[in-house]
């Protein structure tokens, strides 16, 4: 089942859309059988006002630990990729976010989650929201985490 790419907060304030090769990925990598480790990497994208568009998802690099339930990015790899992104696109590919799997048909965060991603959030340089996305058997769950402490989740439209 494909993933839905158009997402919004309830507010319908910030829209985020996914890009074909972003869901390709995130398909790969879904936990289909209960022995398929966790795993994930960064969202890359472009911002147009309070908008994302999610252009590139990294793909789980061999250097990074892989667990069943936890999954801890390694993060010299995702970073330099993202840093190739953003030179070759002239700045216009930046970095959005994280995503990662879950063994659940529809996820939803743990408090581990919750906790890393608002420590992600408050490093934030730009003052922008963090996009974390868990990608499921059958669907996603779309966060945004600010510097504050808030965060929003989104719906698919
Ligand atoms: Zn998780």
């Amino acid at each position: 089942m494909p993933y839905l790419a158009s997402w919004a907060t309830s507010d319908r304030k910030v829209l985020v859309h996914l890009a074909d090769q972003a869901a390709t990925t995130f398909g790969a990598h879904a936990q289909r059988q209960s022995s398929d480790t966790e795993s994930g990497g960064i969202l890359l994208g472009c911002v147009r006002g309070p908008n994302l568009e999610i252009l590139h998802a990294t793909e789980p690099a061999a250097t990074d630990s892989r667990f069943r339930f936890l999954f801890e990015r390694s993060s010299n790899n995702h970073r330099e990729i993202a840093e190739t992104f953003w030179h070759q696109s002239r700045g216009t590919i930046r970095y959005l976010g994280e995503w990662h799997t879950h063994p659940e048909d529809l996820p939803s965060p743990s408090n581990i989650d919750k906790t890393e991603w608002s420590l992600l959030a408050k490093k934030r340089l730009d003052n922008r929201p963090l996009l974390a996305i868990i990608v499921g058997r059958q669907g996603l769950h779309l966060e945004l985490v600010f510097k504050n402490g808030e965060s929003k989740v989104l719906e698919s439209l």
